[in-house]
């Protein structure tokens, strides 16, 4: 679907007004669709499980994430010192600890398997939920905020608070995963409304994980245990 389309679509289902709306970002239009989130009350509430990772290891969690449809894959981890397990001599920034082991990652298909193997064979390695379509079939972003949850008030004040859903602590920040419309293609690692602190995750990004440790030395956490809000264009 070309881009004017989608802005043409998605402004009729909303009765925006298309041309305010076309001259949003497409992380500004997400924001804007999370706020008309369904807000009939999640069922499934296996989505609890998750709080579970916090008293378990990498492989149970790996195994808890699976049994919730989610695409998780291996990656490279932190050692005690705060050193990214990929051993490359560039790697000292923000990316430590945080990228893929497996080339083609993007496009692999999920394997239980091969994760498990991954943290037997070096348990410091970090899990990674991978955005876009899930194998539980639905389709995943995240809003990825590099610091306190108040980054989102001047958002939430232009567009709207967003709904409760699935929530996380990273090393110093949250991540807010929404259930997103199959087939929308929303750009990933996008700056969301223009703030520096926030970015869009989405087919084509991937966001580690509890109980992934984070470069800091804190590991990721779930705070939020409830199925992530789904996002509907109707
Ligand atoms: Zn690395």
């Amino acid at each position: 679907m070309t881009e004017p389309a989608l802005v043409h679509q998605l402004a009729e289902v909303f009765e925006f007004d298309s041309f305010a709306f076309a001259h949003l970002s497409d992380a500004e239009r997400a924001v804007v669709l999370a706020r008309r989130a369904a807000a009939q009350p999640r069922t499934d509430h296996s989505w609890s499980k998750l709080e579970w990772i916090a008293q378990t290891d990498k492989r149970d969690a790996l195994r808890i994430c699976a049994r919730l449809g989610l695409h998780v894959h291996l990656l490279h981890g932190v050692d005690d010192r705060g050193r990214c397990t990929c051993g490359r001599k560039t790697c000292t920034g923000k990316s430590r600890g945080k990228h893929p082991i497996n080339d083609g990652w993007e496009v692999a298909p999920f394997d239980l398997n091969r994760v498990d193997f991954g943290l037997i064979e070096d348990p410091r390695r970090n899990l990674g939920v991978r955005m876009g379509p899930q194998p539980g079939g639905y389709d995943l972003i995240c809003i990825d905020i590099d610091g306190p949850m108040t980054l989102l008030e001047p958002l939430e004040a232009r567009f709207g608070k967003l709904p409760p859903t699935l929530t996380a602590t990273s090393g110093n920040g949250f991540h807010l995963f929404f259930k997103w419309p199959s087939g929308v293609e929303l750009p990933s690692n996008t700056k969301l409304a223009g703030v520096k602190e926030i970015d869009v995750r989405s087919r084509r990004g991937q966001v580690v994980i509890a109980p992934s440790r984070h470069y800091s030395g804190r590991s990721y956490k779930w705070v939020r245990c409830i199925e992530p809000a789904e996002i509907e264009l109707e």
